[in-house]
């Protein structure tokens, strides 16, 4: 019984600490983020494709991906998550 309830512990321990370490070594961290100049949807990047150009998810308008990402500012356009424009209005 007292085997059950050390494994039992040993488990719940093990949840928290990949927890604990799954925060810190977060996605946004290994990502460079920036903002679609044309409209201004977040768009992430892995640090390897810096200096060579992306597609935006939202407006389909070629990006050139920085080195060094400006930081982030708050949207221009209001937008919904989800929402796609139209290629005509890129
Ligand atoms: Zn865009």
């Amino acid at each position: 019984m007292a085997l059950l309830a050390f494994l039992v512990a040993a488990a719940i321990l093990c949840g928290f600490g990949y927890r604990l370490l799954r925060v810190r070594s977060g996605h946004e961290a290994a990502f460079h983020v920036m903002r679609c100049s044309a409209c201004s949807q977040k768009v992430r990047y892995a640090p390897d494709r810096a200096g060579s150009t992306g597609l935006c998810p939202r407006c389909l308008r070629r990006l050139f991906l920085p080195e060094t990402p400006p930081p982030l500012s708050k949207p221009i356009l209001p937008c919904r998550v989800g929402e796609r424009l139209s290629r005509k209005s890129a």
